[in-house]
């Protein structure tokens, strides 16, 4: 059993929550996302919500929700860019700022959020900018839906089916 937000394999039963009015099966993590309820509600398909309109959000951004300040989504790209343009080679890269080329490899892959000490780093060695300032008015005022990547509506679609 996979977790329909952020799937995962969940431990033990799911937490059916509904989001958006949608059923899923959810992780512990994720239920908060969703209002549990107790018993199974078929929600018939014609009154199913726009795939689109489903809203989730990777769990792996909740540490930044906080902040004024948030890495931009695309972290990954404009380090790989600036490298490239710089001509440099992740291990060249990750010697300059005296990092593990591993750990470079995970920051451009999106599998790791760079941790600020490297991420100032990163920002130094490439002369980029790697944050952003929100103003949590205009980004957060809508909800979920603005924080939907195109990853998340991928990742509904393959479970939607
Ligand atoms: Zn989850």
């Amino acid at each position: 059993m996979q977790c329909e937000i952020c799937g995962v394999d969940i431990k033990g039963a799911p937490i059916r929550a509904t989001v958006e009015g949608t059923v899923l099966d959810l992780c512990s993590k994720c239920a908060r996302y969703g209002k549990v309820s107790d018993k199974w509600t078929p929600v018939s398909r014609k009154i199913m919500p726009n795939e689109k309109m489903i809203v989730t959000r990777k769990p792996r951004r909740d540490a930044f929700d906080k902040l004024e300040d948030e890495i931009m989504s695309d972290y990954a790209g404009i380090i790989r860019r600036a490298r490239e343009s710089h001509g440099l080679t992740i291990e060249e890269l990750a010697s300059k700022i005296m990092e593990k080329s591993t750990l470079l490899r995970k920051i451009e892959r999106e599998e790791l959020m760079p941790e600020d000490t490297i991420r100032k780093k990163l920002e130094t060695a490439l002369n980029i900018k790697l944050m952003e300032r929100v103003s949590s008015q205009d980004q957060r005022g809508g909800g979920f839906i603005r924080g939907t990547t195109l990853g998340d509506v991928a990742i509904i679609k393959k479970k939607a089916k």
